[in-house]
Order: C-alpha cells, then sequence, then structure tokens
C-alpha cells in the first residue's frame, strides 16, 4: 500500500519550552531511520514491542545528541496506517531541532502541515470530517469545545452524514417505484410522504448546522457588559473575573488586554468584555468608541447591561434599555447604598441585584449566566467546523426547497435531481467525493506534525 510512499518526520510538539519534544516519523523507513538515529541502553531491548524504549539519540559517529525515549508502531495499528516511530527527547527547541535534522539526514523528509493525518485520510483510516475534527481537538479551547471535537473524531457527525444520505437514498428509490410502476404505486402518497421527511431530515441538518452554536464552540461565547459610564462596570467585570480566577485560561495567542479576558463557565469558555474601556477622550475618538461598543454589543451572545441602583434612571440608561432584547441580563449594580431605581419601570428581562464593591451576588449572575449559556441547545454531534456546516446548509436549503416543490404541486421525480445534489453535498462532509483542491487546502490548515 505505502511501499512507494517517501517517510515524513517532524517535531510533533508545540514549540517553546517543555518537558518533553517527540520527533515523529512516518512511512517505510520509519523503523530503519529509527534504528540508526537511536540507540537503546540496554543492547537487547525490543525496539518493535510498541513499548517506550529509553536511550539516546545518536548522530553518525555515534555520539549521543540527546538521552531519549523511543517507541516504534508498525503498520497498520497506528495513527497513520505506515509504520510510526516517535523519539521523545528533552523539550524545547534545541534539542528535537537536533534530532530532526538527524533524521532528516537519514533520508526522511519534513512532514507538510497536517500530513500525518493527511496519510490517516489517504490510507483509510479517518474519514475528510474526522480529520478536521482533529485538527480542531487540538485547537479545541474549553470543555464542550474539546467533547464537541472528540464526539466528532469518534464519527457523530460522520454517521449523522451517513444515515441521511441513507435515508435520501430510501426516498429516491421509492421515487424511482413510482416512476416505474405507476399502476402499482400512487405517485401522490409518496409526494405527500417525500414531504414530510425531507422536512423532517431538513430540520435535523439545520440544528446540528446553526452557524451561532458552531461558534460559541470553536470560539467561546461572547459577552459584553454594557451600560452608562460610572455604574460599576469595571467594577463588575473585575468581580466576575475574581470570583472565576481559579480557572482564568491564559489561552495562547490572545492578547490579555484590559478590555477582553477569558474564562471558563461550566465547560465553556467565555469571552467577557467591558466595553467602558472602549471609551477614550476626544470627541472623535470618544465617538469611535462608542460605535465600537455598540457593535461589540450587537455581536454578542449575552449582553450585561448595568444600571446603577442608587440613582433613578437616566435618559442613557433608558436608551439602552430600549434596545435591549432576549439576550440582555440586567445587573441591577451597587445595591449597598439605598435603593433609588424604580424597578417597575424596567423591561421584563432576567435581572440580577449585586454589588460589584463586595461581590455580592456575584455568584447568582455567573450561574444565571451559565443556564443561558448552557441553553444553546444539547450536545449532539453538531457541526463546527466551517466547511461542513456551509456544506450541511446548503444541503438543508435544497431539502426545504424539494419539500416546497412538492407542496407545489411537482411530481416527486422533478425534483429527485435536486434531492441527489443534496446528498453529493452531505457526501463531501466525510470526504467521498471531495476534490484534491479542496483535500489540500483543508490539511493546509493543520500544524506541523500532526
Ligand atoms: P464603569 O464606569 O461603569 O466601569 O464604573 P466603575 O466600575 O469604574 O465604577 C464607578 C464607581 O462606582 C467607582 O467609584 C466604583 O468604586 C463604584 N462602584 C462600583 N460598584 C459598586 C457597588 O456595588 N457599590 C458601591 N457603593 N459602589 C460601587
Amino acid at each position: 500500500m505505502s511501499g512507494e510512499r517517501d517517510t515524513i518526520a517532524a517535531i510533533s510538539t508545540a514549540p517553546g519550552a517543555g518537558g518533553i519534544a517527540i520527533v515523529r516519523l512516518s512511512g517505510p523507513r520509519a523503523e530503519a531511520i529509527l534504528r540508526a538515529a537511536f540507540r537503546p541502553a540496554n543492547a537487547k531491548a525490543d525496539l518493535s514491542g510498541r513499548r517506550l524504549t529509553y536511550g539516546a539519540a545518536v548522530d553518525e559517529d555515534g555520539a549521543a545528541i540527546d538521552e531519549a525515549m523511543a517507541v516504534l508502531m508498525r503498520a497498520p495499528y497506528t495513527y497513520t496506517r505506515e509504520d510510526v516511530a516517535e523519539i521523545h527527547c528533552h523539550g524545547g527547541s534545541a534539542c528535537a531541532s537536533a534530532v530532526l535534522r538527524r533524521v532528516l539526514l537519514l533520508g526522511a523528509r519534513a512532514a507538510e502541515p497536517g500530513e500525518f493525518t493527511r496519510r490517516a485520510y489517504e490510507n483509510g483510516r479517518v474519514d475528510l470530517s474526522r480529520a478536521e475534527a482533529v485538527m480542531q481537538l487540538v485547537g479545541a479551547q474549553g470543555e464542550a469545545a474539546r467533547r464537541a471535537a472528540l464526539r466528532q473524531m469518534r464519527g457523530g457527525v460522520a454517521s449523522f452524514v451517513e444515515g441521511a444520505v441513507q435515508r435520501l437514498t430510501d426516498m429516491l428509490s421509492r421515487i424511482q417505484a413510482a416512476v416505474d410502476f405507476p399502476e402499482e404505486v400512487d405517485e401522490a402518497a409518496v409526494a405527500a410522504q417525500v414531504r414530510a421527511e425531507l422536512e423532517e431530515l431538513a430540520g435535523q441538518i439545520e440544528q446540528r448546522a446553526d452557524p451561532k452554536r458552531a461558534r460559541m464552540l470553536r470560539e467561546g461565547a461572547s459577552v459584553v457588559l454594557c451600560g452608562r459610564p460610572n455604574v460599576g462596570k469595571s467594577s463588575l467585570m473585575n468581580a466576575l473575573l475574581s470570583a472565576e480566577r481559579a480557572i482564568v485560561t491564559d489561552i495562547p495567542g490572545t492578547t490579555r488586554d484590559v478590555l477582553s479576558e477569558r474564562f471558563t463557565l461550566g465547560g465553556k469558555v467565555v469571552r467577557l468584555s467591558d466595553t467602558a474601556g472602549i471609551r477614550a477622550s476626544g470627541d472623535a475618538i470618544e465617538r469611535m468608541g462608542v460605535e465600537r461598543a455598540r457593535s461589540e454589543v450587537e455581536a454578542a451572545d449575552v449582553a450585561l447591561l448595568v444600571l446603577d441602583m442608587s440613582q433613578p434612571l437616566t435618559d442613557e440608561d433608558r436608551a439602552l434599555l430600549a434596545k435591549a432584547d432576549e439576550r440582555y441580563l440586567l445587573c441591577l449594580n451597587k445595591r449597598d447604598l439605598p435603593e433609588a431605581l424604580d424597578e417597575a419601570a424596567l423591561p421584563d428581562l432576567p435581572a440580577v441585584r449585586l454589588c460589584a464593591r463586595t461581590g455580592e451576588g456575584v455568584e447568582r449572575l455567573l450561574a444565571r449566566l451559565e443556564e443561558r449559556l448552557g441553553a444553546g441547545g444539547g450536545e449532539e454531534e453538531c457541526f463546527t467546523v466551517e466547511r461542513q456546516l456551509r456544506l450541511a446548509r446548503e444541503a438543508a436549503a435544497t431539502l426545504r426547497g424539494c419539500a416546497q416543490a412538492l407542496g407545489d404541486g411537482f411530481s416527486p421525480d422533478v425534483v429527485a435531481p435536486d434531492m441527489l445534489r443534496a446528498c453529493e453535498l452531505l457526501d463531501n462532509v466525510t470526504g467521498r467525493d471531495a476534490s484534491e483542491e479542496v483535500i489540500s487546502a483543508i490539511f493546509a490548515n493543520f500544524c506541523v506534525g500532526k
């Protein structure tokens, strides 16, 4: 199967300091290269036993490059279904780079981004939707995202898609029967039944292909604090973050400015932003700040509108309240002070009374927020990868169109080609028909070594 293939190698661990770094090889020469680049401490050690063996990575003169552990996994029971070898050396880039150079000198080729997973795909170990899930798992932020990616990698979406294609095929065969045997099969009955099934299937696909939910899983939910100046937004931001301090995540690659912080709540990543900081002095800048604050609030999954309970509502408060929709939670702050706010004048939205200064009520607010974020749907397999989401939505729209046409009185064999088209779109999710271009684009987004 892979007799002619070259053997690829890469550092599979993340760059930067760490305890260990792993150089991975895959391909027909993995074993030979490993035996040349690694010397077990015990000369009798059996490298082929899928066990980690202690020893040293060595250069062409037999001199040690690094103390290391190595493992050899023979095809086909490996990630790529080819022979795979790993050399676990000391972390940091120096040792791993030296070991990588050594295996390249021995005839391995530097792997392209995602090439290990691409080989797993080409050798039939994973389908495209699973390969994409691997990529997402590697980048997963938060428990919910990890669970979604893992479910998908184990075939959650793939089996849903296969089931959907199966159902469509079944409907198509009933349509065909109605065409072939018009005397025996009642076409109108088939049309009505297929129409109902198409609606149901489209609904199931749409439910799993909700872009908002996918984005929340991928990037976390965006929660924005808004309110007029001095109501206590910054204080509340600090109180929320310190209540969650133990699990504030330091996610690499994000700018940790004071305006936006991430933490996890009930396994979901929350990106909390304070629009107060957007305001700057100076007219033009102030206006830009207000504009940015508005667009942040518009794009947010949840808006926390902070009001000062110790003061009557101002026109600015009223203007903000007038815009409040179902995404809003009202935070009635400064409850430690004498109350001057007329609560009867507030719109009918969930409200939490709290004191940002002491942190009192903040736990309640977090509980409400968690409830709100959890309400975004169950955890059934859903399409989280942009490419899959697009295909699924197009398939659902096509099926809706078919159902509509049947409802308008078109005969089933007229809509059949569109149903076939939906099948193709769904097949592309798992990559049964994916073109080389699509495949290359997908794997190019992977990191090297995966
Ligand atoms: P922002 O402009 O909305 O971000 O408001 P700040 O967080 O800067 O707070 C404005 C003022 O209100 C500061 O002096 C805070 O100390 C005070 N403040 C905030 N929360 C409370 C609270 O719960 N009780 C009291 N008494 N004062 C508060």
